[in-house]
């Protein structure tokens, strides 16, 4: 029986506020009351300049402003328009061409894509898997649709992806249930800016073909590059695409991109869900199945985000323009990584190994406690499990040199 006096709970837990919400909110209260520069906010997940401003790609904003009526007001297709489709496996793939079938449809940014990957490659009451450090939203999403999560532990004791816990947790799952939806944030990883290398990645590509090589159950690899752009070099970064070509077929990879980061278009929800696969019916398959949730819940998506897209591919120098745009903006969040990094090396701050992206995360017991604690200073974190996450893209390099040793002090006051 449920709590509400209208609402069914369907099997889902639900806050009645939003976390980092709430902490954004306390942080914003207490600048209002004692002075910005008191406040070191570093609990948006969005990228800010110095100033604290929104990072938006100005070559982006001129594609937009010089949009038709048409381009907004029309209905796209469901699938999104051939252009756009074209542009964001190129934005996607950058100059890698996948040998394999691949099918593409729009959805309204990475989390739709995630979210109709879980429904149409899972079964109601079925777990889906991740690693333990992991984006909230996955766990409402799953729960939405009545899955729920399962976790493996991300990295051993040398750091590295842990391969071990990975196969257990999936073969484990996979005695209980036909099928399994794996998800995996990389690289620049939510919250820790871990990013599997191609070792990494060759565990995983051995870990899930020996799991179904019986053929007897089915695997979909999901690959949510959400900060694939801000991860370093754009084409180093996307040297693990190859090793998904010719798995088995009972190994689907989808590849959710997002528009939200890439070209600061988070309010345009805009981004795709793409299939590699060896058999072509499994494609077409996929495309059917997507686009009918897709009718079923939002859907067209937003057109005016598709003909940026279209335009910005169409035009070498503007591509040109906007990739130099966000470089600058990447050099800047990996510069802060590196100065947090190091400031935390200075302390011992025990983290969750870092190499790119918008977080860093900080292990540390008591982690609720500890946020209370750092916040009687004026600075706002969020714990998550076990640590902190800290938001690197929200606040300038010179905080992010002086936060490590804050944290330390802050973990000892509560920890002794
Ligand atoms: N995946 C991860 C790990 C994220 O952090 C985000 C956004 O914060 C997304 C996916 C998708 O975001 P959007 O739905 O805005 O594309």
């Amino acid at each position: 029986m449920s709590n509400y006096k209208m609402a069914e709970a369907n099997h889902r837990i639900i806050p009645t506020e939003d976390k980092i919400f709430g902490i954004n909110q306390s942080a914003k209260k207490m600048a209002a009351e004692i002075g910005a520069d008191k406040v070191v906010n570093a609990t948006i997940g969005s990228l800010l300049d110095n100033d604290g401003n929104l990072v938006i790609l100005s070559s982006v904003v001129e594609v937009l402003k010089s949009l038709t009526p048409n381009d907004y007001a029309e209905y796209a297709p469901i699938t999104g328009t051939p252009d756009f489709i074209k542009a964001i496996n190129r934005a996607a793939f950058g100059s890698y061409v996948p040998n394999a079938y691949t099918a593409t449809v729009a959805t309204p940014g990475g989390t739709g894509a995630i979210r109709n990957t879980i429904q149409n490659y899972s079964k109601r009451g079925d777990q889906v898997l991740t690693s333990d450090w992991y984006w909230a939203p996955y766990n409402t999403i799953a729960q939405d649709i009545e899955r729920t999560i399962a976790t493996f532990t991300l990295t051993d004791d040398k750091g590295k992806f842990n391969a071990v816990s990975f196969e257990s947790k999936i073969n484990e799952l996979l005695s209980k249930q036909d099928g399994l939806v794996i998800l995996l944030n990389t690289p620049a990883h939510n919250p820790t800016g871990y990013s599997l290398d191609l070792e990494d990645w060759n565990n995983v590509i051995r870990v899930t073909k020996n799991a179904v090589a019986d053929g007897k159950k089915k695997l979909t690899l999901l690959v949510d590059v959400a900060y694939l752009d801000y991860a370093g070099d754009e084409e180093e970064n996307r040297k693990f695409f190859p090793l998904l070509e010719g798995l088995p077929e009972n190994i689907l990879v989808v590849i959710t991109y997002s528009l939200s980061k890439s070209y600061t278009m988070y309010g345009m929800r805009s981004g795709a869900m793409i299939c590699m696969t060896g058999n072509k019916e499994i494609a077409d398959e996929f495309k059917t199945v997507c686009s009918f949730s897709a009718r079923g819940t939002w859907s067209n998506c937003n057109r005016a985000a598709m003909a940026t897209l279209s335009h910005i591919y169409a035009d070498n120098n503007l591509l040109s323009k906007v990739t130099k745009e966000r470089q600058q903006y990447c050099k800047t969040l990996l510069q802060r990584g590196k100065s947090f990094q190091e400031a935390a090396n200075e302390v011992s701050l025990n983290m969750v190994p870092f190499v790119a992206g918008f977080f860093v995360t900080v292990r540390c017991e008591n982690a609720e406690a500890v946020g209370l604690e750092l916040q009687k200073q004026g600075i706002f974190t969020v714990p998550v499990g076990k640590g902190l996450r800290v938001s690197i893209a929200s606040i300038p390099e010179e905080k992010c040199k002086s936060l490590p040793p804050l944290i330390s002090q802050a973990i000892k006051n509560v920890n002794g």
